[in-house]
């Protein structure tokens, strides 16, 4: 299957930055004609405050945190530095600046312990942290743990400066926060030098998180091209430049506000969300999390436009009576991914935005996002992920290799411009998943319909998505076997209404712990409880297990040791339906 819509060349020697921000844009003509709006018009808008930055305001901010990123940490090519923090209006300022300066962005969920913190810091080798203030001394002693830095090697994120002169008189004292680092850049000369020439599209812009097919999470390399990329295939894809399309029926009209609820750290919220629309022209309101009746209360207050979603927001929206009570009839196009949504919950939601274009996104970091997105001009399809973006090709592959007939399922393996460039930390799991002729396998199953549609019938890869967001198995098996009670663990996802999956432990006990759990009821819940708590003392929320933990003699196991996660996935579901 091969996408028949194509992108104008792609720039390989720009970065992020300098196609997104720079004006006269050095992109050659035919690129600028993919924007919908004129680049001046970007924007970003914090809610809680209400202060925006336009253009000329971002650049600056920009330049000034670069200029003092580079005297204070001399960052440079080949450097990784960490946000590990929700959504901030200086979020994206901190990751051009660093790109500028040719150094790469590696994410981290703010609610990570600091122990799932290390180990991203290890794995990217990150060695500056950007946080809030109430994670510092998280961030700091994961930094020091893995052997990344020292005690100022930790920013935070202070609140944006109050409108007027961009950078006050009476800048901050010397404390590390993002917003003295600008004002010290600011009275510096450029100090460094950008990245040019062929190879900057292909250096690092993000390392991105996932464990892939199998394993734990590793660190994706994902270049500045792959995000370009995904900027001109969404663009085209909701012909953001075809002069056919009605001035009320275009992608992003002049004026329109996105709102930003998912995180930034993750791939979804990063690329396709703050990258993606702001260069198709929209601005982006920024909320640092996600609570329900501020959300509503956001929509209406900013007359949102565009809101991409994950699976369980709607879930919520469909279900709460509070719904109703909001005016959100300026939503005009509203997008899921991350996550399979049950056609009957998008039906609902339709129902309840009728006036909005609503559908579904399918992608995965290691294709720096996109795979396919619903046709906004056309009538929705049920059930589908709609088409291939531009320059996309999809293969339905059976188990032995083949192609699997015209409408029959089979793993999905893509292909195209922005699949990312692979697995830094692990060179095995890159060439198992990153073919050599440039397929990329998914894991996922799926099937295309005549008209070219895709359609998600299931994961096979043992990934467990937890409100949208990735659990690797390995990773709570190993934690899992840290335990003194465990003689081994395995770990697998059952349904659940709200989240979508959770993870269910299958526990072999360690003998004299065994005998005290077969001897009472009691006792077994007890030691099923000390094992929840292990993981959840050390782990983030939606890993916990939330599935229960199940005590069975043994883990099915191939004979060259491999877990049987589909014996487990059905034990699972006998084990659901006998509660
Ligand atoms: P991530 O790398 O965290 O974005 O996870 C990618 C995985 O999320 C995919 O391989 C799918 O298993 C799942 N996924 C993403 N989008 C969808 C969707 N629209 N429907 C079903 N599963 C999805």
């Amino acid at each position: 299957h091969v996408s028949p819509h194509h992108l104008p060349p792609i720039p390989q020697d720009l970065t992020v930055p300098q196609f997104l921000l720079d004006t006269p844009s050095p992109a050659p003509a035919p690129l600028r004609a993919h924007r919908s709006t004129p680049s001046s018009s970007l924007w970003l808008l914090d809610d809680a405050t209400g202060r925006t930055y336009a253009l000329p305001e971002i650049r600056q901010r920009v330049e000034c945190l670069a200029r003092a990123l580079r005297a204070r940490w001399a960052l440079g090519g080949g450097d990784v530095v960490c946000l590990y923090s929700g959504n901030h209006v200086d979020y994206p300022i901190v990751i051009w600046a660093l790109h500028r300066l040719g150094a790469s962005v590696t994410c981290a969920n703010p609610s990570y312990t600091s122990s799932e913190l290390e180990y991203q810091l290890r794995a990217t080798q990150a060695r500056l942290v950007f946080t809030a203030p109430a994670s510092l001394e998280v961030a700091r002693a994961a930094l020091a743990a893995a052997g990344g830095g020292g005690e100022g090697d930790v920013v935070i994120f202070s609140p944006p400066p109050p409108e007027g002169p961009a950078l006050p008189a009476n800048a901050p004292p010397s404390d590390r926060t993002v917003q003295h680092l600008v004002y010290s850049g600011s009275q510096l000369s450029k100090n460094y030098i950008e990245p040019s020439g062929a190879s900057a599209g292909s250096s690092t812009a993000f390392l991105g998180f996932s464990s892939g097919t199998t394993g734990l999470p590793k660190s994706v390399t994902i270049a500045h091209r792959n995000v370009l990329t995904v900027l001109l295939q969404m663009s085209v894809h909701f012909r953001a430049h075809d002069a056919a399309v009605k001035e009320e029926d275009k992608w992003v009209r002049p004026g329109d506000r996105a709102l930003a609820v998912l995180p930034f750290y993750h791939i979804y919220g990063l690329v396709a969300v703050l990258h993606a629309l702001l260069y198709a022209g929209a601005g982006i309101v920024i909320i640092p999390q996600f609570h329900p009746q501020q959300f509503l209360e956001t929509i209406v207050r900013r007359r949102i436009t565009h809101l991409p979603l994950v699976p369980p927001i709607i879930h919520l929206l469909v279900k709460s009576p509070m719904t109703k009570n909001y005016d959100l009839s300026h939503l005009h196009w509203v997008t899921s991914g991350a996550a399979p949504l049950p056609s009957p919950v998008l039906e609902q939601f339709r129902a309840l935005l009728p006036r909005a274009r609503i559908g579904e996104g399918y992608g995965l970091t290691e294709t720096s996002t996109l795979v396919s997105s619903f046709d906004m001009h056309q009538p929705p399809i049920a059930g589908s992920v709609g088409f291939l973006v531009s320059d996309t090709q999809a293969r339905i592959v059976q188990p032995n290799g083949e192609d699997a007939p015209p409408g029959s399922p089979g793993e999905i393996w893509v292909k195209g411009p922005q699949m990312a460039l692979g697995y830094s930390n692990d060179r095995q799991a890159s060439e198992e998943t990153f073919l050599p002729d440039g397929w990329v396998r998914t894991g996922d199953e799926g099937y295309f319909g005549q008209d070219g549609s895709l359609y998600i019938v299931d994961r096979i890869k043992e990934l467990i998505k937890v409100s949208g967001f990735q659990v690797a198995p390995a990773e709570l098996e190993g934690h899992l076997l840290l335990h003194p009670y465990v003689q081994d663990a395995g770990v697998v996802r059952i349904p659940d209404e709200s989240k979508g999956e959770v993870p269910i432990a299958f526990v072999v006990l360690n003998e004299p712990v065994a005998l005290r759990a077969a001897s009472a009821t009691q006792e077994a819940d007890d030691i099923r409880q000390e094992l929840r708590k292990w993981v959840s003392e050390h782990k983030v929320r939606y890993k916990h297990l939330d599935g229960g933990v199940v005590f069975v003699e043994r883990i099915p196991k191939n004979p060259s040791g491999k877990i049987l996660r589909r014996l487990l996935r059905e034990l699972a579901e006998t084990v659901v339906v006998g509660r």
